[in-house]
């Protein structure tokens, strides 16, 4: 690579933010014979032992193996780890409108529920013990700008970085994709998403539940005997209320949400709160960059592929990248982002686009969208493609 005057570092491959998708990501690409230099502004510590963030994380298949691939998964606390065996959608009107299963007479579950913190801390340990990895914490990057032969990145500490390729992975806001001039569409619910953990005296059977009620949803997320994650979705004008409420105002509003079906209802944990904003961004490539994770799609939680989406993102780049640099080939072409932004826009534009609409259809609650639904529901296997569709995307491995 030609070296530029000025340049402090020079490198194979840098990965914007060391969240969940740029981990992956770099490792995904052990073995490459590639440098590769992450840069994250949080601090080693805080990415060594991330703080408990309330996210219960559903795993798909391939993102499990995945994890396995690169010995992560294996150094799970078993404790940490939670069968999905099924899910299950009610409304308002009808009590099990939706039910997603295994139609496979598999044995094996639907996913797995893990923790955001334990992933992230298992996918840092993995890639800072890489060797051709380099994490620069605690560091922003200022600008970037590209060129024939390679990305120039500028960072906060006015060092200057050289790479064939760059990979941002810095959020679904992320600040990287807006200075590489791509726009992107953001879908605002208008909602907020609260979580925390929660006992309760009625079984959950390992099966989540989702409750589609009048301008709020909840959702149950099964976890250890007798405790489940409680995800309440509610307009962004009345989560101050919500999240108002003591801890015996919320157990006994829980416990009324979810209509007694848990039995008595405890919180066990703090309560976490996250904007619902979907992201899709306009293009997943410009010249000599990719975006990864929800820097290129940032989903509506509902349906749980932000992570399972930013792992194969992370894999359908990388494998590209190994392939290119088997044959000799240039890492940061045009012909592999193309490759790459057009098998990833497969993958994405589908499960997005219907995701949102299953959530559009089922919290609008004006009459002309409550008949919409019903119709929609009694209309046999409406929803049979998308179903299928986000069971086959939870349960496949390739
Ligand atoms: C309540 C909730 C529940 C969810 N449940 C599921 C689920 O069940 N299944 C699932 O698959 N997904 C789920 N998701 C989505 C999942 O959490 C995200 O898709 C995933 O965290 C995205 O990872 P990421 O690395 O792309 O982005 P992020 O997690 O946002 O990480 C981005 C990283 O970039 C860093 N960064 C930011 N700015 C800069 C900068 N300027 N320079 C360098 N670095 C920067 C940040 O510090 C951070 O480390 C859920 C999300 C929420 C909110």
């Amino acid at each position: 690579m030609t070296s530029v005057k000025n340049t402090d570092i020079l490198t194979d491959i840098v990965i914007v933010g060391a969240g969940p998708a740029g981990l992956s990501a770099a490792c995904a690409l052990e073995g490459s014979g590639l440098k590769i230099t992450l840069i994250e502004p949080q601090s080693k510590d805080s990415l060594a032992d991330p703080k408990i963030d309330g996210r219960e994380i559903a795993l798909s298949h391939f993102s499990k193996s995945f994890l396995e691939e690169y010995g992560i998964w294996q150094k799970f606390d078993p404790k940490n780890i939670h069968l999905l065996k099924e899910a299950k959608i009610a409304t308002g009107e009808e009590p099990f409108a939706l039910g997603f299963e295994r139609s496979d007479d598999s044995e094996l579950p639907l996913g797995f529920l893990v923790s955001n913190h334990v992933i992230r801390k298992g996918l840092y340990k993995k890639a800072s013990e890489l060797e051709n990895v380099t994490i620069l914490t605690d560091h922003k990057v200022c600008s970037v700008h590209s060129k024939n032969d390679a990305a120039v990145v500028t960072l906060d500490s006015k060092e200057i970085i050289e790479c064939k390729l760059l990979i941002v992975a810095d959020s679904r806001f992320s600040v990287t994709r807006r200075m590489l001039g791509i726009g992107a569409k953001m879908k605002d619910f208008g909602r907020v998403m609260l979580v925390c953990r929660m006992e309760h005296e009625t079984p959950h059977y390992s099966v989540a539940m989702e409750h589609f009620k009048y301008g709020k949803t909840c959702a149950i997320l099964p976890l250890q005997k007798g405790v489940s994650s409680f995800v309440l979705t509610v307009p962004a004008a009345k989560s101050y209320e919500v999240t108002q409420l003591d801890e015996k105002g919320f157990n006994i509003f829980a416990e009324d949400i979810m209509n007694g079906s848990l039995g008595k209802m405890k919180l066990i944990s703090e309560r976490f709160s996250y904007p619902l904003i979907g992201v899709y961004s306009d293009k997943f490539t410009a010249q000599r960059a990719a975006l990864i994770g929800d820097a290129a799609v940032g989903m509506h939680p509902v349906t749980a592929h932000g992570y399972n989406l930013g792992v194969k993102s992370a894999v359908t780049l990388s494998n590209l990248i190994k392939s290119a640099v088997k044959n000799g080939q240039d890492i940061g072409s045009f012909w592999l982002l193309q490759k790459y932004q057009l098998s990833h826009r497969v993958e994405a534009k589908p499960i997005y686009e219907g995701t949102n609409a299953v959530v559009n259809l089922f919290t609008n609650d004006n009459p002309a969208a409550k008949l919409l639904r019903r119709a929609a529901l009694n209309i046999s296997n409406h929803f049979t493609p998308f179903k299928k569709h986000v069971v086959s995307k939870l349960t496949q491995i390739k």
